[in-house]
């Protein structure tokens, strides 16, 4: 099955992502999560996301493409993948229905978070991410416990640069500018199921997994 989560920043589409590509048995894609590993680990990718992603920007679609083609032709992902911030721009999304197509493969489904700007920003300027798994915590209401990450122990659980005040709101503009347009096309090329994202993350978890009868 391929799915699709859809949302702003903050609306917790990297927090459902881990059980429900569990529940569905496909690897989770976050384009995020992969630019945050090339920065890691020092690649010429990683260098360059990081110049759009500390000010909020988006990395270029031929670039974010290219990199969805890869992983999308990783055996691993034959059976389907669960999306988690691609795409992220009206050309993405066309050129993913294009290879969806071309390639014989169905979006299955998009799941489109809602979550009010304010809640967004309360959500992400709290957010902790361990910069080692990329779990995360809330600043105030799941902090971090003293002795580190609990899912791989690393002490190293911070605020991501891009999380901080000053960026959410442009994260927020170009959402709304250049990520927002994206259901049009979407809603033209699979079901949409258009959930509320606010509440408790189970309560978010069993809104997803009811609607795409889980
Ligand atoms: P995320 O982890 O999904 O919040 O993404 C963090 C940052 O990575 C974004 O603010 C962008 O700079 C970059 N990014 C992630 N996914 C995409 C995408 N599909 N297209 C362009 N930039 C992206």
């Amino acid at each position: 099955m391929n799915v699709l989560l859809f949302g702003p920043p903050g609306s917790g589409k990297g927090t459902q992502a881990k059980d429900l590509a569990e529940r569905l048995g496909v690897p989770h894609v976050a384009t995020g999560d992969i630019f945050r590993k090339n920065l890691r680990e020092g690649t010429e990718l990683g260098t360059l996301a990081k110049s759009y992603m500390d000010r909020g920007a988006l990395v270029p679609d031929s670039l974010t493409c290219d990199l969805v083609a890869d992983r999308l032709l990783q055996p691993d992902a034959a059976g389907g993948v669960l999306f988690d911030g691609f795409p992220r721009s009206v050309p993405q999304a066309e050129w993913l229905v294009n290879w969806f197509e071309t390639h014989g493969r169905v979006i299955d489904a998009v799941v489109s978070l809602a979550v009010p700007d304010a809640a967004i920003v309360e959500r992400i300027s709290g957010r902790r991410t361990c910069t080692k798994c990329g779990a995360t915590y809330h600043a105030v209401h799941n902090p971090p416990p003293a002795a580190g990450c609990s899912t791989c122990g690393s002490t190293e659980v911070v605020q991501r640069k891009d999380d901080s005040e000053a960026v959410v709101q442009s994260r927020l503009d170009v959402y709304a500018r250049e990520t927002a347009p994206v259901l049009g096309v979407l809603r033209g090329a699979a079901t949409v199921h258009d959930l509320d994202g606010t509440g408790d993350i189970s309560v978010v978890k069993a809104r997803i997994f009811a609607a795409l009868a889980l």
